[in-house]
């Protein structure tokens, strides 16, 4: 892959970073979590929709631009140099819009992605459940056919975006004799719909960002199966694929994390020779994971499976989400205890981080991409978890 940008892609980068100098709002919104909030965030997506900027990845027969990889790369970096407001449907535009375009049926296609792109139906991913985490396998929550209808009962856990999400995407066990791969179904459930509970989970570090999921006689159309019934896994499986190789996001925010701890430095810092070799040094671990990102989304691309590439990426960005941090909070220095978690400012920004710690834990935590490395890359024998 050239990584120079062609006439195109300038005309791209140029285009998106003037029409985001001229639309992007200056006041931070208020959170999504608020009726204010949410209204707020709707209408700048739908003001990217109207100016074809939604979804830049998707292809176009869908409403998006066709866009490669670079191109989204110019596109995210260009996003967090107008610091724009965070995007609200992200599990929507990249999770469950690229599933529904890889596997969906038309009718589907028609009656979900127009809106994901409008931020008029916002997605959330109802996958993880107590004791089904890493070994998602061992779901449990149920989806019996009754006719036309699949009656859902069970929990999900961590759901983020749900206590404002419009619908959920979900896995759930419709054949219990099945082998635990076979017998589950990917399903689109309204989460307005009555049987459907949200419960907000309080964190450490004071934020709401994800809630639990009571279902209870839930009613949901076999129309709403994505794939075929009981072939959920695999359908789930071009799920994770999509959301392993959106790390480029990731990338751009990490720069501006230590852009913003640079401005957070007191001046006698500014000038040593040891913080200054370990900003060298986490800015060239950035530019490295953003390269490596750019090498997953063009295998992506080519419709070729990343595999233990993702997991690398993976590992490296979740760890590199703590070290960033731990390094600002030493850049603050005991000012960081002191930080009100209330407050809305960068030093609480880096606490509330620090503490979330959440990025070695989702998409696969980093334990399970290090097996996955030790196993698949290395060639290691298959761990047993035994002490030695
Ligand atoms: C911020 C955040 C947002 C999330 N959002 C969502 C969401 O929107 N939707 C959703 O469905 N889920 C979501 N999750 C859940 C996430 O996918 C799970 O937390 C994750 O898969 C781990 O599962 P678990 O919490 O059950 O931990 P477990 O799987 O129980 O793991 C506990 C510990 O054991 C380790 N471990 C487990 N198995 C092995 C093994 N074989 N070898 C070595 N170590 C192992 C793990 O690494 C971990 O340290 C979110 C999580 C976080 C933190």
């Amino acid at each position: 892959m050239d990584l120079r940008l062609d006439d195109a892609q300038r005309e791209f980068r140029d285009e998106v970073r003037d029409w985001l100098e001229t639309n992007a709002p200056r006041e931070r919104f208020a959170p999504p979590s608020t009726d204010e909030g949410l209204a707020q965030h709707r209408a700048w997506e739908r003001q990217m929709f109207d100016a074809g900027l939604a979804a830049v990845h998707w292809p176009q027969e869908y409403g998006g631009r066709g866009m490669d990889a670079l191109s989204t790369a110019i596109f995210y970096d260009e996003y967090l140099r107008a610091d724009a407001p965070e995007r609200l449907n992200r599990l929507g535009l990249g999770l469950c819009g690229p599933t529904l375009i890889d596997v969906g049926t038309p009718d589907q296609q028609s009656r979900w992605l127009q809106n994901i792109l409008t931020c008029e139906e916002i997605w959330c991913q109802g996958f993880s459940e107590p004791g089904a985490g890493s070994d998602l396998a061992s779901l449990r929550t149920r989806g019996v056919v009754e006719g036309d209808e699949i009656v859902v009962d069970g929990q999900k856990i961590w759901t983020s975006h749900s206590r404002y999400a419009d619908w959920i995407f979900a896995l759930v066990r419709t054949d219990t004799e099945a082998p635990r791969h076979r017998g589950i179904t990917f399903l689109m459930i309204d989460r307005h719909q009555p049987g459907v509970e949200v419960r907000p989970i309080r964190q450490m570090n004071h934020a709401s960002d994800f809630a639990e999921l009571f279902f209870t006689g839930v009613r949901v159309p076999r129309s709403h199966v994505i794939g075929e019934l009981n072939d959920g896994w695999r359908v789930a499986m071009t799920t994770l694929k999509h959301e392993r190789g959106s790390g480029l996001n990731t990338a751009a925010h990490f720069r501006r994390t230590l852009d913003e701890m640079i401005g957070l430095m007191p001046e006698t810092l500014r000038h040593d020779a040891g913080v200054q070799r370990e900003v060298g040094r986490l800015y060239s671990e950035i530019e490295a994971y953003r390269y490596m990102t750019l090498r997953t989304l063009s295998s992506i691309a080519q419709d070729r499976q990343p595999g233990a590439q993702a997991s690398m990426g993976k590992l490296w960005w979740s760890e590199m989400q703590v070290r960033l941090h731990e390094f600002g909070l030493r850049m603050v220095g005991e000012r960081a205890e002191l930080i009100d978690l209330g407050a809305d400012e960068p030093s609480t920004l880096l606490q509330r981080y620090w503490l979330g710690r959440a990025a070695q834990i989702y998409a696969g935590s980093s334990e399970i991409q290090r097996n996955i490395i030790a196993e698949r890359v290395l060639g290691l024998p298959k761990g047993t978890n035994r002490a030695v």
